[in-house]
């Protein structure tokens, strides 16, 4: 999330916070819940200050009891007429008798005349009722009274003002409001305090309607004091200090007995009333007495005129004033804090705490204007509590969830490379982070384009937004659908797509899958190169496997690092064992081939050049070509297998020895015997001897087709130009009997046929084996002189027709034998040396039985004889027989 992001979001987060806590504190101060505290808040605002020094009390006290020995119910009312004569002649303005003088009592007509005197001398007196509330007793304040307890008829004549001396108390029990006037039976009277003003002034109560003048508001008296009430018709009177040092006490009995200066009350407003008295009973709690003892109901009716007095009548600030107050903190404070560390939100708090209290001070002082000091408090304490818990909760969720993509991070990385256990994994984690019902990761396929691997949920036809995606931003369609790419080193990776079930959370989710994204991008885009390269290595080991030359991989040590199955088999390497990692030398030395092609191979490695070799390895040649791989130090070796090439080079090798060799003697015999008989008919000569040189020539030019012919059948044969079908071989070996009879009768020699009475059939080519067996006989007779004998068996073993030429001649050596069935092989011992032959009868016999699925050996001793025996399977007549 960008810094700017940041920004608008903690603006936007205080703005929210704000106007739920302004919801909250505004709900709390319309319905007046905990108006209690909140008066007792207010408390704060009432410390002492200085008096307009216009008031004294006159206090019905302890002292005054102790002194007259009488409680100060029983007092005759005499004792106040001596006092007010006293305050009459110190000129006190007025009077005030903060007592009921309910009912007549001793006493009364000396105070009655000294109300006369009061009146005479201008000392202005007034006199308390009670208004009594009866259905209301709790409710303090009322301004309309069931009855009145009001001063006996004579002094109610005579008092400038009858008024009301009832203490209203808030519902907390503390007295700070005060009534400007209340009515009972239609009758209306003034508070104390108020007529005490306005007798002050000198204002009658006839003239006094006149002079104050009722607004909507409230009051206004002369000169200028402005009374606002509020709908109780109370007003709010300030208090100027501790109970008791506000204003000037004397006792009763000392100014009764002339012991106070009269001087003091010169000009004054004086209240008499209880004050001081254990146990009385009109006392009360006001703000400034909180903590200390009771205020004196006439203590406190001396405040509320002095109040008046000092225009100091207080009031509260509007509603409208206090709504946008709390509106403001709350959007104000929760803004701040939103950018705020908590302990800095701390302070915060603290600091507006005391600036509001300043500021309600200052506002008190200067304009007697009560703020409401509760809900503002109360509005930066919520705003500070809603942020902390805010922030802490976000924290906290902030936390859990760094800790589930720790989690998945390191469950992923876990799993490391592999990429099929990696996705089911950010499938998961896309589910849990988004809510989405369907969801696909796509991801680059081997052609280059994205497409799906792995998808939860219905399926979601997104496939051209998801391509778009892949080169653009993060494409969103109606606030449900989102395909976020995820980018790798410049350029996408794989891309998320969701379909959210709500319309409302595509940014957050947006933003998540980012954060996710590219969290986990390392490891993907490395599960996903693994895999790649898992694939490619597959299909190279695949190539390997199935090639049909053998392949191997060297490392720069000369170490196999690949190779496939071909190798071992055609070098016949033993052991079953794994050689990779082993050197090549190893896996040879373990294999069948000879020292030279080993050695060979050793220099061409080391010559660091290309190479190319021929391998032989049991009866196989291979041809083994050695390169260095493109830039790398590395080699790569081809086997390929060419045996049959190889032959065929050896024979062609062989046709061209014997073309110079074997052809060669006849041919030169053929020109000999030619220029021969040039020159005999040149001279004329003998013709007999001419046809003797003839025969010569034709001699010769017939062992030279021999030759060719031998040749020929050879490859016939090789070529694999047989055609085969049920055969009787006592019928093959009858025909050459009877074919070779002839040659040995002109040896001397007995040729002995033994058959069996009935052989089974093999499965041959008649011309073929004719030849072949023609041969063994032809060369039994020809390397057994004069007189020997000649045995054809034929036999039926084991599943094979077995087949044996034996004959009492010549024999070979033994270490001729190994060599007796290649082309061109002759035995030449001082015996046979003069014998004919083309080398290639017994190489072709050989390759008639092997093309029959047969094999062929001999015995033979020197001088004793020889034994040729062929083997050949019998036929499945069944299946074989010739339709
Ligand atoms: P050739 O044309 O020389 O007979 P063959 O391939 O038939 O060629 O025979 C190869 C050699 O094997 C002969 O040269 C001969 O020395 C030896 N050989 C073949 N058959 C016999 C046999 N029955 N007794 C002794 N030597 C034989």
């Amino acid at each position: 999330m960008s810094w700017a992001g940041g920004r608008f979001h903690k603006l936007r987060f205080g703005l929210a916070t704000g106007i739920v806590v302004a919801f909250l504190v505004g709900l709390m101060w319309q319905s007046s819940a905990f108006v209690d505290f909140r008066l007792r808040l207010s408390n704060f605002y009432y410390v002492t200050k200085p008096t307009s020094d216009n008031i004294v009390i006159i206090a019905v006290d302890d002292h005054s009891i102790r002194q007259y020995g009488e409680a100060y119910q029983d007092w005759s009312r005499a004792r106040y007429g001596t006092v007010l004569d006293q305050l009459t002649q110190a000129d006190t303005r007025v009077a005030v008798f903060d007592m009921l003088f309910t009912e007549a009592r001793s006493g009364d007509d000396d105070l009655q005349e000294a109300m006369l005197r009061a009146n005479a001398g201008g000392t202005r007196v007034i006199l308390a009722a009670a208004g009594t509330n009866t259905d209301r007793v709790l409710q303090n304040c009322a301004t309309q009274f069931d009855s009145e307890l009001s001063p006996i008829q004579r002094f109610a004549q005579r008092a400038t003002y009858v008024s009301y001396a009832n203490a209203c108390q808030d519902a907390d029990g503390i007295v700070r409001h005060y009534y400007a006037t209340a009515t009972h039976d239609s009758q209306t009277r003034y508070s104390l305090a108020l007529s005490s003003y306005l007798a002050y002034f000198n204002i009658s109560p006839t003239l006094a309607p006149q002079v104050v003048s009722s607004s909507s508001d409230g009051l206004l008296l002369p000169p200028d004091v402005a009374v606002p009430l509020d709908s109780n018709g109370l007003w709010m009177l300030d208090y100027h200090g501790p109970p008791g040092q506000t204003f000037d006490v004397y006792s009763i009995y000392d100014v009764a007995e002339g012991l106070i200066d009269p001087d003091v009350f010169t000009d004054k407003i004086v209240f008499v009333g209880l004050m001081n008295v254990t146990g009385a009973v009109d006392q009360r709690l006001t703000p400034t007495s909180v903590r200390g003892s009771l205020m004196a109901g006439v203590e406190i009716n001396a405040n509320a005129t002095e109040t008046l007095l000092s225009n100091g009548v207080l009031r509260y600030e509007s509603r409208a004033s206090q709504i946008i107050t709390i509106v403001l903190m709350a959007i104000f404070g929760s803004v701040a804090y939103a950018y705020l560390r908590w302990y800095w939100m701390l302070a915060l708090a603290g600091v507006f705490l005391i600036t509001w209290i300043v500021y309600a001070s200052v506002t008190f002082d200067v304009r007697n204007v009560v703020l409401n000091p509760f809900h503002p408090t109360l509005t930066i304490l919520v705003a500070l509590f809603a942020s902390i818990g805010v922030r802490i909760s976000t924290e906290i969720r902030q936390r859990q969830q760094l800790e589930n993509e720790l989690q998945s991070l390191l469950l992923v990385s876990q799993q490391q490379m592999n990429l099929s256990r990696i996705l089911p994994l950010i499938v998961e984690d896309l589910k849990v982070m988004t809510e989405a019902p369907t969801g696909a990761i796509w991801m680059r396929n081997r052609h280059g384009e994205f497409s799906v691997f792995r998808k939860w949920g219905a399926d979601a036809p997104y496939d051209a937004v998801s391509q778009r995606a892949a080169h653009t931003e993060t494409v969103q369609i109606e606030n449900r659908f989102l395909a976020v790419p995820i980018p790798w080193q410049s350029r996408v990776l794989t891309v998320f797509t969701v379909h959210l079930p709500h319309t409302n959370r595509a940014k957050t989710v947006q933003a998540q899958i980012e954060r996710f994204g590219n969290q986990i991008a390392a490891n993907l885009e490395n599960a996903r190169l693994f895999s790649e390269t898992q694939s490619q290595n597959k299909l190279l080991q695949g190539i390997l496997e199935e090639s049909p030359a053998g392949v191997i991989v060297l490392d720069d040590a000369l170490n196999l690092e690949r190779y496939n199955d071909v190798v071992i088999k055609w070098l016949q390497i033993k052991g079953s064992g794994d050689y990779r990692g082993q050197p090549l030398s190893a896996a040879l030395e373990s294999g069948n081939i000879d020292d030279a092609t080993w050695m060979g191979i050793g220099q061409g490695l080391l010559s660091q050049q290309p190479f190319r070799l021929e391998v032989k390895s049991g009866r196989r040649t291979f041809q083994l070509d050695a390169a260095h791989i493109m830039g790398d130090r590395r080699w790569v070796i081809t086997l390929s297998d060419i045996t049959g090439l190889a032959e065929l080079n050896q024979l062609k090798t062989r046709m061209i020895r014997m073309a110079s060799h074997d052809l060669k003697n006849p041919l030169g015999r053929i020109i000999g015997y030619g220029e021969l008989i040039e020159e005999i008919i040149d001279s004329g000569e003998d013709a007999e001897q001419m046809r003797l040189f003839l025969q010569r020539i034709i001699t010769s030019a017939e062992e030279m087709n021999d030759i060719i012919t031998e040749i020929l059948d050879l490859e016939h044969i090789r070529a694999g130009l047989i055609d085969r079908e049920p055969l009787d071989m006592a019928n093959v070996v009858r025909y050459v009997a009877e074919r070779h009879q002839p040659d040995a009768d002109s040896k001397q020699q007995t040729l002995t046929v033994n058959l069996p009475d009935s052989a089974p059939m093999v499965n041959g080519d008649f011309n073929h084996m004719v030849q072949a067996a023609s041969n063994l006989v032809g060369n039994a007779i020809k390397y057994t002189p004069n007189n020997g004998h000649v045995t054809i068996r034929l036999a039926c073993d084991n599943g094979q027709v077995k087949l044996s030429v034996a004959d009492n001649g010549y024999g070979m050596p033994e270490e001729a034998l190994d060599m007796l069935f290649t082309e061109f092989y002759r035995v030449r011992t001082e015996e046979t040396k003069h014998i004919k032959g083309t080398g290639l009868g017994l190489s072709l016999v050989k390759s008639v039985i092997e093309a029959h699925e047969g094999r062929i050996w001999v015995e033979s001793e020197e001088g004793i004889g020889s034994t040729f025996y062929v083997e050949l399977p019998i036929a499945d007549t069944e299946t074989e027989a010739p339709t």
